[in-house]
């Protein structure tokens, strides 16, 4: 029932993490060229995993959607902004769940 919920506030919180990280160090107006694909890369695998599951395993559904290139950009953003974000933003913990690799067994 709250996966839609949970989903939408999770594309904000990237979508947020994203833009940080980008004006702290890409030092830019905006969001630059790589910045972009990477949160609408990020949004459509969200969009991917609520369609393909109800259920909230979304760290097994991240692992093995996400291309490697796009995880290591990940992971750098969510290594910059995370500490930033962690106090407001308790789903977080899902996006580490994403980027520790074979955590996911956890909450099946
Ligand atoms: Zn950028």
């Amino acid at each position: 029932m709250g996966i839609i919920v949970t989903i939408a506030r999770e594309k904000k919180t990237v979508a947020f993490m994203i833009k940080l990280y980008c004006k702290n160090k890409h030092q830019k107006r905006g969001l630059c060229a790589d910045c972009v694909q990477l949160a609408n890369y990020a949004e459509s695998r969200l969009d991917k995993c609520i369609l393909g599951r109800n259920k909230p395993k979304c760290a097994d559904c991240h692992i093995h959607c996400y291309a490697a290139p796009m995880r290591d950009k990940i992971r750098d953003v969510m290594r910059f902004s995370g500490p930033r974000m962690a106090i407001r933003h308790p789903l977080l913990s899902m996006w580490h769940l994403m980027t520790a690799p074979v955590r996911q067994k956890r909450i099946a």
